[in-house]
């Protein structure tokens, strides 16, 4: 069994809220939400954070996890009143699991600058 455990929600062996699912990327509803919706979305691969898309696998992991976001944000009906997608990296960042996902945001007006 993996240790990450977003690994382990892309193997099954953690429960997950899942939304959406492709071979590439799984999105599913985050544990402690910070809007009406607040949904994370992950690569199938683990790779630490959007840092790595620098590399050729970490480029397309990134970009199938943009573009399932961007599906699941029209599922959801998002897309009218706009929502925000927010990746966090390393310390300063803010990220506190080191498997990339994006924040997937909306159902409320968000604030800038982030806090
Ligand atoms: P980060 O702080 O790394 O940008 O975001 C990690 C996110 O993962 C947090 O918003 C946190 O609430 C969420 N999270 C942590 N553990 C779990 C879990 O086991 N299941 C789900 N669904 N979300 C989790
Ligand atoms: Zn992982």
């Amino acid at each position: 069994m993996s240790e990450c455990i977003f690994c382990r929600i892309v193997e099954g062996t953690l429960p997950a809220q899942v939304v959406k699912r492709t071979p590439d990327a799984v999105a599913f509803h985050d544990l402690n939400p910070q809007a009406p919706v607040h949904v994370l979305v992950i690569p199938t691969t683990h790779i630490p954070s959007v840092a790595t898309a620098i590399e050729a696998r970490g480029k397309a992991a990134v970009a199938q996890a943009v573009a399932l976001a961007a599906e699941v944000a029209r599922d959801l009906g998002l897309e009218a009143d706009g929502y925000r997608m927010v990746t966090n990296v390393g310390e300063y960042g803010g990220q506190s699991v080191s498997h990339f996902h994006i924040h997937l945001l909306g159902g409320r007006r968000m604030t800038w600058p982030p806090g």
